[in-house]
């Protein structure tokens, strides 16, 4: 038997990191949406009971540290399954770049387990099986637009933002997220009004929700990498609608209305910038198809 699941990566509209928790993780309150870029995951069952990955990218685990690999095994444990798995991972999402690609990658995988083997998980289920994998997996479960509190995985669902077109760009370098963490100062951080971001999606106000991009991880990461200042710097002179870092980065975004200017931004990126791509926003859960 064998499956086929898709995993969107996703951005973040907005970012604001409150305070340490006692638990050692941040409080967050962000809002993230799917973006039409995603990695493909290809379960296949073998006859022995182990779970192999085997991934297109040259530079990500193949063992135990493989998210996708976590997901299965936490999900063989609690269901009692001897059956084994073969994990066939085509990465198209840039690595440890804030686009939650390992996330995702785990997710899709919990799905494709829940379909193959008949497990009838509910959402809240997968949910929590996700939230013991990682702080992002929770929102990867349905994709979607939501708004994500407390250590990233209290996911309440928001309408899908106002279509437009995302440029990603991304420097030849990869950040750690606890570092990132790590060099915050909270009392000197910006905090972006989440909030308001949420009403702006909700009454589709496309100019109001470029306006409110915040990211309070963002200056950490530019404060050690001129790159993500410069490409952020670029994007906002060649006047796209909004511009952000995603996550602890090094990914920039800029959303675009029109295709013809996305288009211009993404031919002045290429051959200057290491990665670049430009895709639709998603934010419908309908991503997941
Ligand atoms: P986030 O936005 O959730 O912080 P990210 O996009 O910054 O995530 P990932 O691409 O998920 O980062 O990779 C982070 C680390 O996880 C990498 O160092 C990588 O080695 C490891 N990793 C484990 N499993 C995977 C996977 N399936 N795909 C990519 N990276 C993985």
């Amino acid at each position: 038997m064998r499956i086929v699941e898709k995993a969107p990566a996703k951005i973040n509209l907005s970012l604001d990191v409150l305070h340490k928790r006692d638990d050692g993780y941040h409080e967050v309150n962000m809002i993230m949406t799917t973006i039409d870029l995603s990695d493909r995951i290809e379960i296949i069952e073998q006859p022995t009971d182990d779970i192999n990955i085997v991934s297109s990218a040259t530079f990500i685990p193949e063992d135990r540290r493989n998210l996708a690999f976590q997901a299965a095994e936490l999900i063989k444990q609690n269901y009692n399954i001897n059956q084994g798995i073969k994990i066939n991972i085509n990465k198209h999402i840039p690595v440890a770049a804030g686009l939650a690609g390992g996330s995702s990658d785990a997710a899709a995988t919990i799905r494709a387990l829940n379909k193959l083997w008949d497990l009838n998980m509910s959402t809240t289920t997968m949910m929590d099986l996700a939230s013991q994998i990682g702080s992002d997996v929770s929102f990867c479960i349905n994709g979607g637009t939501a708004l994500a509190s407390g250590r990233g995985n209290d996911i309440q669902p928001l309408p899908s933002p106002p279509s437009c077109w995302v440029v990603l760009a991304k420097p030849d370098l990869s950040v750690s997220t606890a570092e990132v963490y790590g060099g915050l100062n909270l009392n000197q951080a910006d905090h972006p009004n989440v909030s308001a971001m949420v009403r702006a999606i909700e009454q589709q106000d496309y100019r109001r929700m470029c306006a409110l991009m915040g990211n309070t991880l963002e200056n950490v990461t530019m404060q050690k990498y001129l790159e993500v200042k410069q490409i952020k710097e670029h994007m906002i002179r060649m006047d796209a609608d909004g511009v952000l870092m995603s996550g602890s980065g090094p990914t920039v975004f800029g959303l675009i209305r029109h295709e013809s200017r996305a288009q211009r931004i993404y031919n002045s990126l290429n051959g200057f910038c290491h990665y670049v791509h430009a895709v639709r926003l998603y934010g419908a859960q309908s991503a997941l198809d």
